[in-house]
C-alpha cells in the first residue's frame, strides 16, 4: 500500500508531477475524481480504493464522479482502444496457429 502512495505521475490538471498519496486525498477525504483514469494503467487503483476507503466514502466518491461529456468521450476512446487491442491479439493468435499448421 505504501509503495502505491509513493508512485509519481504527471498530473494533467496541475501540469506537474504528483504522488499517488496526493491523488487519493485530492478532494479532502475523497480521491480526485480522475484517479481511476490516471492510475489504472499503473496498478489496480479501483481495487485499492475499494479496500482502503470506507464503504461510505467509496459510495460518496462514486456518486460524485461526474459523467461529463469529456469523461464520456474519453471512455469511448478507451473502449475503442481496448477493442482494437483485443482484435489485434486475436488476429495474431490466429496467424500463429496458422503458421504452426503450415510446418506440419
Ligand atoms: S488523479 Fe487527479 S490529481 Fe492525480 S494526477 Fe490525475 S488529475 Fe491529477
Amino acid at each position: 500500500m505504501k509503495l502505491y502512495r509513493e508512485r509519481i505521475i504527471r498530473c494533467p490538471r496541475l501540469g506537474g508531477e504528483v504522488p499517488f498519496s496526493y491523488c487519493e486525498r485530492e478532494a479532502g477525504d475523497l480521491p480526485c475524481r480522475q484517479v481511476v483514469r490516471c492510475w489504472n494503467t499503473g496498478f489496480p487503483v479501483e481495487e485499492y480504493l475499494r479496500e482502503t476507503l470506507t464503504p461510505e466514502v467509496w459510495d460518496r466518491f462514486c456518486s460524485e464522479v461526474p459523467k461529463d461529456r469529456m469523461t464520456t468521450l474519453l471512455d469511448i476512446v478507451e473502449s475503442a482502444k481496448q477493442r482494437q487491442k483485443k482484435q489485434r491479439e486475436t488476429v495474431e493468435k490466429r496467424l500463429n496457429i496458422g503458421s504452426d499448421h503450415s510446418r506440419d
